[in-house]
């Protein structure tokens, strides 16, 4: 997926916002000494509307890019990551229980609930 960046017209009413001032920490800024941030990161699908542009400086930016974007980003990578190799089952659930990810239909198929796959045929 592309990057969604802010449009010239979100970033200029942005500034019109923050008023020539960190939106963080208040503090004055200079040109070029400041960025636009993705409240939710653009990588959770963020959009790039000014209800989810920041403006910060750089040390603001800085921080909330290392303190707040980066552990939820890498937090929600892990969870897909093990989501995808099928380790997210911390309690094992029933096996063809409810809470599992396999059912056995009337017939005696096994299909994989999220996708409808069939695993196993009819026995
Ligand atoms: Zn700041």
């Amino acid at each position: 997926m592309a990057r969604q960046e802010f449009s010239k017209r979100i970033k200029s009413k942005a500034a019109e916002r923050a008023n020539g001032h960190c939106e963080q920490c208040n503090k004055k800024l200079r040109v070029g000494e400041f960025h636009y941030d993705h409240i939710v990161p653009d990588g959770l699908g963020g959009e790039p509307t000014l209800e989810n542009c920041m403006v910060l400086c750089l040390p603001c930016h800085k921080d909330k890019t290392r303190l707040q974007d980066n552990p939820i980003m890498q937090r929600a990578d892990r969870q897909r990551k093990s989501i995808a190799q099928g380790v997210h089952t911390a309690r094992k659930p029933m096996p063809f229980g409810r809470k599992s990810n396999l059912k056995v239909k009337m017939d005696g198929t096994i299909v994989d609930r999220r996708t409808g796959a069939v695993i196993s045929g009819t026995r």
